[in-house]
């Protein structure tokens, strides 16, 4: 299926490994050109040269820009990147790594406070940024890469289940709004469980809690869910890619969990 979204340009933040990177590779595909956002300058070049490789059949650009997401600076950087003040993007998906785990007896106000900026302030100021010029242009984006925890918290990521909760019931809002009869959509994916290095991290964490392996607690989890498996990146970047596509333009304010079947609900 063509996703009629060929020579858009794009923004996909935290996009150097991970569901980021699976985002971009899916919109590269597309011929969509990206600007991938992460803050460490190697392994984010490397990436990019990844992207660039498979860019070649399809002519996307692929601009890469090290900085910290979360900050002002770093998101002026991205915009400038673009060729303006955010207002050139057609497409964004916003990600900045997972808070920390723990017991929430332990996080302070501090804690609190990076957690909400990074994985709710954050994809807010970006969308603040780049919705009005997507709409006067009359196409428009915006993917923010959350959590299922959202719909089922997770105990020890009490800073993301409060934090990406905001998020979610802030797009509720915006995407409801004048900007939804002007061709831009807002949605959220929630990725349950997908094999990358931050889940590798909260398995970690959460067999060292259990005094368990870290191959028995994955062998575990993939038990529970129905898939049998953990999700791909990739799969996951082809997810985003369809709600970025053209075909997607009736579909905005929603939250669309990618989890293998592991949420027990109906709706
Ligand atoms: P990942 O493999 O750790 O990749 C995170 C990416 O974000 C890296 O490219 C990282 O590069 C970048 N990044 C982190 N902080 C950043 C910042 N402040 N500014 C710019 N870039 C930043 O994580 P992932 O598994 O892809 O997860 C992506 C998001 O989905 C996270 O918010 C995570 O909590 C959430 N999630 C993941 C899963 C899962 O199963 N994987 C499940 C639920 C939710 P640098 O470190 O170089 O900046």
């Amino acid at each position: 299926m063509d996703l009629g979204i060929a020579g858009k340009w794009a923004l996909v933040c935290g996009a150097s490994k991970g569901l980021g990177y699976g985002c971009a590779l899916a919109l590269v595909r597309e011929g969509v050109n990206v600007v991938i956002n992460a803050r460490n300058a190697q392994s984010l070049t490397e990436a990019a040269a990844r992207l660039a490789a498979e860019a070649q059949a399809s002519g996307a650009k692929v601009i890469a820009v090290a900085a910290d997401i979360t900050t002002t600076a770093g998101r002026d950087a991205v915009f400038a990147a673009a060729g303006g003040p955010g207002r050139d993007f057609d497409i964004v998906v916003t990600n900045a790594g997972g808070p920390p785990t723990g017991d929430f007896r332990d996080w302070d106000r501090d804690a609190w406070i990076k957690a909400v900026d990074a994985n709710m302030l954050t994809p807010i100021e970006l969308i603040k940024a780049t919705v009005d010029g997507m709409a006067a242009r009359g196409f428009g984006r915006i993917v923010n890469i959350t959590s299922s925890a959202v719909k089922a918290p997770i105990d020890i990521l009490g800073l993301s289940n409060g934090a990406r909760s905001g998020l979610t019931g802030f797009v509720a809002g915006a995407s409801r709004s004048a900007i939804a009869g002007r061709g831009v959509t807002i949605n959220n994916l929630l990725p349950g469980k997908f094999d990358t290095d931050r889940l590798a991290a909260t398995v970690s964490a959460a067999a060292s809690k259990a005094g368990k392996e870290i191959e028995d607690v994955r062998r575990a989890q993939q038990a529970q869910i129905p898939a049998g498996r953990y999700g791909t990146a990739q799969e996951f970047g082809a997810i985003c890619a369809f709600l970025c596509s053209t075909h997607a333009a009736y579909m905005t304010g929603q939250n669309i969990l990618a989890d293998g079947g592991a949420y027990p609900g109906t709706f």
